[in-house]
């Protein structure tokens, strides 16, 4: 089963909790990324991204492609 990775844009401050927790390096920033990016195929799904953002700005679905929204 595939998962996706949906940022909620305005609740994310940049602050790269996500990006340090992922175990699966999942999850893509750079100094000139403002905001964190979700690296292809990458997600196992184990919600450890969506438990420590302090801003609830992460969804994660399993098999179903909600997309990427940068204005979600
Ligand atoms: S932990 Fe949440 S607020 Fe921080 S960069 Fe990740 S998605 Fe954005
Ligand atoms: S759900 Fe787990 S594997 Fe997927 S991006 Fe979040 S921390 Fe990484």
């Amino acid at each position: 089963m595939d998962w996706f990775w949906r940022l909620k844009e305005n609740y994310c401050t940049g602050c790269g909790i996500c990006f340090d927790v992922c175990p699966e390096s999942a999850i893509e920033m750079t100094r000139e990324m403002a905001l964190p990016e979700p690296v292809p195929n990458a997600c196992t799904g184990c919600m450890t991204c969506v438990d420590e953002c302090p801003f609830d700005a992460i969804e994660v679905t399993e098999g179903e492609d909600v997309g990427y929204e940068l204005n979600g």
